[in-house]
């Protein structure tokens, strides 16, 4: 059973702006204009690619935030085109453009490829039943906007692990989209690496190892598809950008 994708899409944005309004009112969005253009840049040439294999994504409301959370290591792209990246990600790893192009675009791939409105309906099946405890929820932690339903799964569903299955798919689909944005391939390998070799840290919280385990095997899997990507990285013609705004929160 899947939400019907208009839907996903609809309730992805409630979703999105109920839980990034407070975190902009703890001063916590975007503090840093260089980080915030650069993740832009990035991610334009990225999603001019995901709207090239999807082109009725090119109608999605792209948009990506930076969030201010030093310690947390995590990004993700909802339904309909709507991403964050933390700002730990960037500065624990010391994360490259490339590496930056890979994380992002294997979470562009989950929504392109509807594994977002997959976990959606997963979480949306959990919360049956506890949809007065979030509407209680949502009034103490998203500042008194009202989220329940599928909204709330949205949110819910950020936390929820995608199939063995639904991350190959992410991974063969995000290394391709990033070559083709002219991102280097092998930084795929680097950053799963990255993430593998700080997970020890105990300052730091590696929200995405939770939802994105088995690193060595992904690293092997990634190496054998480095090859295959090689020559869309070194076509040295134009990278298109598609708009992806920041201002709407
Ligand atoms: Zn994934």
């Amino acid at each position: 059973m899947l939400v019907p994708e208009n839907m996903a899409i609809s309730e992805s944005n409630k979703a999105y702006k109920a839980m990034l309004t407070p975190i902009k009112k703890d001063g916590k969005l975007n503090a840093d204009p260089d980080m915030l253009e650069r993740v832009k840049t990035i991610t334009s040439r990225l999603v001019a690619q995901a709207v090239i294999y999807r082109p009725d994504a090119a109608n999605w409301n792209w948009s990506v935030q930076v969030i201010d959370e030093p310690e947390i290591i995590n990004a993700w792209c909802m339904a309909g085109g709507r991403m964050a990246i933390y700002s730990g990600l960037i500065l624990k790893l010391e994360a490259t453009d490339d590496e930056i192009a890979q994380v992002m675009g294997h979470e562009i791939s989950h929504a392109l490829l509807s594994h977002t409105r997959e976990r959606m309906s997963r979480a949306l099946a959990m919360q049956l039943g506890i949809t007065a405890m979030s509407i209680a929820v949502s009034d103490e932690k998203y500042g008194g906007i009202a989220i329940q339903g599928t909204a709330m799964a949205a949110i819910i569903a950020l936390e929820l692990p995608n199939s063995r299955t639904a991350e190959s798919e992410s991974d063969r689909l995000g290394i391709e989209i990033a070559a083709k944005a002219g991102f280097d391939p092998k930084a795929a390998v680097t950053l799963w690496k990255k993430m593998a070799d700080e997970s020890g840290q105990k300052d730091s919280r590696f929200d995405f190892l939770s939802t994105h385990p088995a690193p060595v095997k992904r690293m092997e899997e990634l190496e054998i598809l480095t090859q295959a990507m090689m020559p869309y990285y070194e076509d040295m013609s134009p990278k298109p950008v598609h708009p992806v705004s920041a201002g709407d929160i």
